[in-house]
């Protein structure tokens, strides 16, 4: 059997662009060497971590939330074994969901490890040992990425004691102390979850700063609520010695600027420190496929890499590893593969934090736009200036709206608050339709609503608050 497209890889990138294609009508098989389909983000990433923030933000309000809106003597009783259960059957039924689409679409799901033969085939080799070649008009690899350790610095993860984010959704036992290291969005989504449960948590971030690479006034003003919350957060602390002791593990730090090495005990240390490709046993060299300097594949403006039949998407290349990134590639390249015209806008890819607050950004930062010379204006809400957000005791944080000096463009779209990855996408698509300050600061907006918060933010930039 010949296929148009044999995707290896069954992560977002991989199994939407596979989906996509086949509704193009192109003939599609998917290789996959874990036992189900989904990837990293529903196996292991995105679906079981949010489960956890739900349930323990849920617990969370229990325990401490409730007294302000006269709901008072609840005291929550934590059944971690059942908070697992739910997370397992969340994924469950998110990677059966995949199977489903495979079938409807008529895709072929191919268990095994696949390897890239060269232009052309596919070698795949089965648990059991069995081996194939399939044989395909384009090849698209989306294998995604690995935990990175910490560099110049041995780990060994065990998954229990030392462990990366995959063993920190499975934990069974709320650790007494948990240290973090690394300061980015999985670690302090995980810290999170167990600093609800009651773990006491340590982060230790190299940079000045958490969340490297959001807007400045965003990461300082969410460290200031997590610090608030009872996260101990170190920063500008360079980790030299991750090692087992008896009793748990021992992180050792020193500040990056020079001084005294600091060490700290826990029952459980979580490296979450990046990720990094994943290309391994795929045959790239062999094939002839170039990566680049940081092991990603390197592909051209239409997902080819150097070797003509042979694509990348996801988080194999380069660009933000998120979920939504690697979906939005699998499907513009599924079009071009089909003959049509497939675009990404890499401009206007959101990223949201899942924490309590959420954290959620799109476009340039205020950092970038200054770098890079731009002229531009703010505009800023607080949420404790909206009314739907007193009603709910979510008055933390705020959102600021960044657009062209000139033209009131809006270049970028930054909150802090309760619900902010959904808010963010009203600013995200005006950004597609190139909208202006004014275009959102005029789109009449639902009373009483937190969005009105980004209404007044676009306000403030275009000309004045009403509200403030
Ligand atoms: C804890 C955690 C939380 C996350 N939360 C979010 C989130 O909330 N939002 C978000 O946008 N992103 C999140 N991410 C990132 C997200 O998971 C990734 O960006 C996304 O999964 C990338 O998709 P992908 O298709 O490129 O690769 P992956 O999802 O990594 O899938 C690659 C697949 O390829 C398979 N594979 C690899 N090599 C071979 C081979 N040789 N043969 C056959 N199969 C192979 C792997 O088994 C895997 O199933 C999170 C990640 C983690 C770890």
């Amino acid at each position: 059997m010949a296929y148009d497209l044999v995707v290896i890889g069954s992560g977002p990138g991989g199994y939407v662009c596979a989906v996509k294609a086949a509704q193009l009508g192109l003939k599609v098989a998917v290789v996959e060497k874990r036992a189900t389909y989904g990837g990293t983000c529903l196996n292991i990433g995105c679906i079981p971590s949010k489960a956890l923030l739900h349930a323990s933000e849920m617990y969370s309000h229990a325990a401490h939330g409730m007294d302000a809106l006269g709901i008072e003597g609840l005291t929550p009783k934590l059944n971690l074994m059942k908070m697992l259960a739910h997370k397992d059957a969340t994924v469950k039924s998110n990677v059966d969901g995949v199977a489903f689409l495979f079938k409807k679409n008529k895709i072929d799901g191919i268990q095994g490890t696949g390897k890239v033969l060269g232009a052309g085939k596919v070698g795949v080799t089965s648990d059991k040992g069995e081996e194939q070649v399939l044989e395909t008009k384009a090849i698209v690899i989306a294998t995604g990425s690995d935990v990175a350790g910490i560099p110049g610095v041995k780990v060994d993860i065990d998954e229990t004691v030392i462990v990366s984010s995959t063993g920190a959704i499975a934990l069974e036992k709320v650790p007494e102390n948990l240290i973090v290291v690394g300061g980015g969005v999985i670690g302090l989504e995980l810290g999170s979850v167990w600093m609800r449960l009651g773990s006491k948590v340590t982060v230790v971030e190299y940079l000045d700063t958490i969340l490297g690479g959001m807007d400045g006034e965003v990461s300082k003003q969410f460290q200031r609520m997590l610090a608030k919350q009872g996260m101990d957060i170190r920063v500008g602390a360079k980790v030299t010695g991750v090692e087992k002791t008896k009793s748990g593990a021992k992180v050792t730090f020193e500040p990056v600027k020079g001084g005294e090495a600091t060490t700290i005990e826990a029952d459980v240390v979580l490296i979450a420190t990046g990720r990094r490709p994943y290309t391994d046993g795929l045959g790239l060299a062999e094939a002839g496929v170039a990566l680049d300097s940081r092991g990603r594949v390197e592909i051209d403006g239409h997902f080819q890499t150097n070797v003509a039949g042979i694509y990348a998407i996801g988080d194999v290349v380069r660009g933000p590893m998120l979920a939504h990134k690697a979906e939005d590639e699998g499907v513009a390249l599924a079009e071009i593969l089909a003959g049509q015209a497939g675009h990404v806008n890499y401009d206007v890819i959101p990223s949201v934090v899942y924490t309590q607050p959420e954290v959620a950004s799109v476009g340039k930062t205020e950092e970038e736009l200054k770098a890079a010379g731009t002229a531009y204006k703010v505009g800023k809400f607080p949420f404790s200036a909206n009314g739907r957000a007193r009603a709910m005791l979510a008055t933390d944080g705020f959102v600021k709206i960044l657009s062209d000096k000139e033209t009131d463009r809006v270049l970028g779209g930054h909150i802090v608050g309760f619900g902010a990855g959904e808010m963010i996408h009203e600013i995200t698509v005006l950004m597609e339709f190139g909208g202006s300050a004014e275009d959102l600061a005029r789109t009449c907006h639902a009373h009483p609503t937190m969005s009105e918060a980004v209404k007044e933010a676009a306000l403030g930039a275009f000309f004045k608050p009403i509200h403030m």
